[in-house]
């Protein structure tokens, strides 16, 4: 039995302002139900996100990967159950109900609910209540409240499928979440250590406060790279995935793709897992006259299986010969087509020597090349 969440996305509320429902507002580059998605998706065990959005925004997020998108109903409780309407027959035994609104929440707090769904039918995130609480009236305190043993709820809330869809259809009419739902139908809910950080944004201040913890957590990394290739008997120089004609052609194990070579070592550099050698080792004979897309490739899927995207590239050609200026843009989208790097992140450019070194002498082309990762 497999894993499911179920993002409520199907608010209209505007009441975090900017004029439309918060979910597809921004918050620190992304819209905030992206923010979401990518907190569920960063956890292997959740096998299907099921994204319930209002009926006529179904348009706007398109269904990939994990993520298939079901249409909310007139109130919070109708479209949790349509979320566990759509997840019937897929096997699924656990299940997560999560707001749109709580986009900090971590990968870490989602895996501690599932963890709590071994031991117990529903589980649910809560912080104790510390600060005093009152009654008032008309601007004044009117009664102190007694706070022990009073929780704030967050989510994710987890329950077992079948038990909380059981409950969803004996209810009738509005819940706060869904442990009322639950607790409705005499299922007992564990309390789990909610996280400071896992706000629910509901007016527009909540915003700014989101962009800081999430701005917070960024990871950001450089990586540099470097390589030299020495001129011999050849035709032509393939340099970042072009092949250029020239009078000779360049020495190497593989295609000798000078600059291509210093780009997947500056991603290695990045993540700090090695360099081309390591991954790809000249000793090994079927390296012999690689392409050297399969190196970048490499370099770059094991970036995204980390989390990470990369933010740019930068890579500087160090030759006398050939002239690199005129096939620059070709070999931007080249190494565009190879990384899945927007081409207006990727920078090629280059230097001559001025005579000087082995470059100057026309002995062979080296390339140094910088990357940025982002993962947020
Ligand atoms: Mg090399």
């Amino acid at each position: 039995m497999s894993v499911a969440a179920i993002i409520v996305a199907a608010g209209r509320g505007t009441r975090a302002g900017g004029g439309e429902p918060k979910q597809w507002r921004p918050l620190a580059g992304q819209r905030m139900i992206d923010r979401t998605l990518a907190a569920f998706e960063a956890v292997e065990a959740v096998a299907r996100i099921v994204a319930v959005l209002p009926e006529g925004d179904m348009a706007r997020l398109t269904p990939r990967g994990r993520i298939t998108t079901a249409a909310g109903g007139a109130s919070r409780a109708a479209s949790v159950r349509n979320g566990l309407v759509a997840l019937h027959g897929t096997g699924t035994g656990k299940v997560l109900v999560h707001d749109v609104a709580r986009p900090c929440v971590t990968p870490a707090l989602i895996g501690r609910v599932i963890a709590a769904l071994d031991r117990h039918a529903a589980a649910a995130p809560a912080l104790p209540v510390t600060d005093a609480l009152w009654q008032g009236e008309g601007g004044r305190v009117t009664e102190l409240r007694p706070r022990a043993g009073l929780y704030r709820a967050q989510t994710p809330q987890g329950f077992d499928h079948a038990a909380i869809l059981a409950a969803h259809a004996a209810h009738d009419g509005e819940a706060a979440d869904d442990v009322e739902v639950a607790l409705a139908a005499g299922l007992e809910v564990a309390i789990l250590d909610g996280d400071e950080d896992n706000i629910k944004i509901t007016h527009a201040a909540d915003f700014a406060r989101a962009e800081k913890i999430l701005r917070g957590r960024m990871d950001i990394r450089t990586g540099s790279g470097y390589d030299v290739h020495r001129f011999g008997e050849g035709d032509r120089v393939m340099l970042c995935g072009v092949a250029i004609p020239h009078a000779r052609g360049l020495q190497g194990h593989s295609d000798a793709d000078v600059g291509m070579h210093a780009l997947t070592d500056a991603i290695y550099g990045a993540l700090a897992r090695g360099d081309i050698g390591r991954h790809f080792p000249p000793s090994e004979a079927r390296w012999k006259g690689a392409e050297s897309h399969v190196f970048l490739r490499h370099a770059a899927a094991l970036a995204a299986a980390d989390g990470f995207a990369i933010g740019n590239m930068d890579v500087t050609l160090i030759c006398e010969e050939p002239k690199i200026g005129p096939h620059a843009g070709t070999m931007r989208r080249a190494l565009a087509r190879i990384t899945g790097v927007a081409e207006e992140r990727i920078s090629v450019k280059a230097t001559t020597c001025e005579g000087l070194g082995f470059a100057g002498r026309g002995e062979g082309i080296a390339a140094q090349a910088v990357v940025t990762l982002v993962r947020s």
